[in-house]
């Protein structure tokens, strides 16, 4: 058996290539010939399966431990094709805190065709335990049937909350529901659910594990032979399906994965420690400046807190100002790329939640999310030191005209009077 980092590099062949070549092909290929009439050809038609799909669903099934992986053109894609093994009538307890765009295809989508949804915290099992059990959770207090899943992730965005993979598993497990993780922030390098307990794993493969912003991809994998059977009919049925070129390119993507992974979460711990002394920035969202983080870590299982992290200016700092004077860091939403992103979670990632609710989870308007890449720290540094003097100019001329301002109705009511 090999390990991890070599996992990254050479998968597992998938015993299709007879030419040498060092790298798995990309079929340009849509139907695959049969040999005679009674042959069962392993490969028909591409939606159904080709090789090159093949083997970056096996590859991401053995860096997950799982037994069966599947690829889909979107992370959302991945989703969708996950929550369709529930029917009308079932309930799925979910994290409070999950990916915008989960949230409205949850609320928007599902929501209308029977499913039900309760958002609970995570992080107090008590809550969890009785919304999962369902007990008082009908009308009039009743009790309603147990949930058939629970849904969270393991590192919530923006404000990168440790969801704890094995204690929420066990409750789930307690009611016979399903643990379904989604791992994006975290990715296999990091910490593996299904050795935790949980029962599927979803990645948004965009961020980090293709990791050069090129494409959009979904991964799932599963545990169990009957919820990879329902998985793989919706693959193959709704056809979202990641196309061969696209699944070369995050082949190549994880080949990386570690390396990347290592300096973006050291430029990462960097960035929140330069953050959490500057005079404009109020609170810093990064675990890895906790006192408690190693406890934290050995807790959850986990080998890093990973390159997001998010922080609210001081008030009266306008936080669109910081973000439209910065020149290293690009000006957009996702993440886990080589390069660094910033964004206003308030306007961009998250504008699909409720301000209420937005506000309700800590996703304030003051608050600014960073996807740190894997440039030189130093210039990522001075980037966002810069834009703070261009805020802190701009809070000047604001305060001074405030202040002429006063000065003005001070003057014209002491005219008046005079
Ligand atoms: C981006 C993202 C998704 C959606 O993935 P797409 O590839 O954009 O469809 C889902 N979950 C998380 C945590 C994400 O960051």
């Amino acid at each position: 058996m090999t390990r991890f980092n070599t996992q990254l590099v050479h998968g597992l062949p998938v015993g299709d290539n007879t030419t040498g070549a060092v790298n798995p092909p990309i079929y340009n290929s849509s139907t695959y010939a049969f040999e005679s009439v009674e042959s069962m050809p392993r490969w028909d038609y591409a939606r159904s399966g080709n090789p090159t799909r093949e083997f970056l669903e096996r590859q991401i099934a053995q860096l997950e431990h799982g037994t069966r992986g599947f690829a889909f053109a979107s992370g959302l894609a991945a989703i969708h094709a996950t929550l369709s093994i529930f029917r009308p009538g079932d309930r799925i307890v979910v994290g409070r805190n999950i990916y915008g765009g989960t949230y409205s295809l949850f609320n928007e989508y599902f929501a209308d065709r029977g499913l039900l949804f309760d958002a609970v915290d995570t992080a107090d099992p008590e809550a969890l335990d009785a919304a999962v059990s369902g007990s008082g959770r009908g009308s009039g207090g009743a009790d309603v049937p147990p949930a058939k899943a629970v849904y969270f992730e393991t590192l919530t965005n923006p404000l990168i909350e440790v969801n704890n993979v094995r204690a929420i598993s066990a409750i789930a497990h307690r009611y016979g529901a399903l643990s379904i993780v989604d791992n994006t922030f975290v990715t296999p390098y990091l910490q593996r659910p299904l050795d935790l307990g949980a029962d599927v794993v979803i990645h948004s493969a965009t961020k980090y594990l293709a990791g050069h912003s090129e494409v959009n991809a979904g991964l799932v994998v599963v545990l169990s032979e009957d919820v990879g059977r329902g998985i793989y009919f919706a693959q193959n049925r709704f056809g979202g399906v990641l196309a061969p070129t696209e699944c070369n390119d995050v082949r190549r993507g994880i080949q990386t994965l570690a390396l990347r992974m290592d300096r973006q979460q050291s430029n990462a711990q960097s960035i929140a420690e330069y953050l959490l002394v500057h005079p404009l920035v109020r609170t810093v969202h990064y675990p890895g400046i906790r006192a408690d983080r190693n406890r934290l870590l050995a807790e959850n299982g986990l080998k890093g807190f990973g390159g997001v992290l998010s922080f609210e200016v001081v008030p009266g700092v306008d936080p669109a100002v910081v973000l439209d004077n910065l020149h290293v860091f690009r000006l957009a939403v996702s993440l886990g790329a080589v390069e660094s992103l910033a964004e206003l979670p308030c306007r961009m990632t998250h504008f699909e939640l409720p301000r209420a609710e937005r506000l309700k989870v800590g996703i304030t308007d003051q608050l600014i999310r960073l996807a740190i890449g894997i440039e030189d720290v130093v210039d990522l540094i001075e980037d966002l030191g810069q834009a703070f003097d261009k805020a802190y100019d701009a809070l000047d001329a604001d305060a001074l005209q405030a202040d002429a301002d006063a000065r003005d109705i001070r003057e014209m009511a002491a005219g008046l009077v005079a």
